[in-house]
């Protein structure tokens, strides 16, 4: 089943989402070369605590960070860990916060200085996507009008939908009903009402749409080793549209 929030469940997510929206900015000027993925987890770890919440991520189902960060052709879950940022790099970072037992979900991909043009693109279309498949939300949609939308746009920017991993209904679980893809059909799937929370998650690529698991259990790559970028926003669905949770 699919729940409907209560006001009261709503102010803590709207907080949550606030968190994870500022966790994010805080993060942006440090997202240089030289700085490794260990740092930017443990500049993350602080500010989320310092706002009275926990990273949703830590421990989760074993997860040994407090933010995923994957680079280039690393699609998701990336382990934070030695690795240092290099110019020209792109570097995907999904954080979510914990306030009060509601979770904040976002992701959001970061060129590292200058990067190539196709990578630029490749970010520019990957955002663009996750405000189409926003765009379908309203009172009484079909989860697959969203998928339907991100899946039309990457088709016509000829980029691969990644479609092992998908959204999904945000409270307090962290992953909850319904499985949101990137993909469908419009008018199929479940119908969202107000008061229902989301998170919507474009995951695309420069090249084919296949994806494979590292040894690590966790890290997830593209099959063909090009570029894969992630953006990811929580939101309330409306009467007339949605609201942004994880605003930033
Ligand atoms: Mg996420
Ligand atoms: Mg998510």
């Amino acid at each position: 089943m699919i729940s409907v929030k209560s006001s009261r469940e709503i102010e803590l997510l709207r907080k949550a989402g606030e968190i994870t929206g500022a966790c994010h900015l805080y993060l942006i000027p440090f997202i240089k070369e030289g700085i490794t993925t260990k740092e930017l987890d443990q500049l993350a770890y602080d500010f989320i605590l310092s706002q009275d919440a926990t990273p949703s991520f830590l421990n989760y189902d074993g997860f040994p960070g407090s933010i995923c960060v994957s680079i280039n052709e690393e699609v998701v879950h990336g382990i934070p860990g030695n690795r240092k940022l290099r110019k020209g790099d792109i570097i995907s970072i999904d954080i979510g916060a914990c306030y009060k037992g509601y979770h904040g979900d976002s992701a959001w991909s970061y060129p590292v200085g200058e990067v190539s043009p196709k990578k630029a693109y490749l970010l520019e279309h990957t955002e663009k996507s996750l405000f189409e498949g926003l765009s379908a939300i309203h009172d009484g949609c079909h989860v697959g009008d969203i998928g339907a939308k991100v899946e039309a746009y990457a088709k016509k920017h000829q980029l691969g939908v990644v479609k092992e991993l998908v959204g999904h209904g945000v409270g307090s679980h962290l992953h909850e009903e319904p499985d949101v893809p990137n993909y469908g059909h419009e008018g199929m799937g479940p119908i969202l009402k107000e008061g229902m929370v989301i998170a919507v998650e474009p995951m695309l690529n420069l090249g084919s749409p296949n994806v494979y698991i590292l040894e690590d259990d966790w890290t997830i790559i593209t099959a063909d080793n090009k570029p894969s970028a992630h953006f990811e926003h929580t939101v309330l669905v409306t009467k007339d549209g949605y609201e942004i949770l994880t605003k930033r």
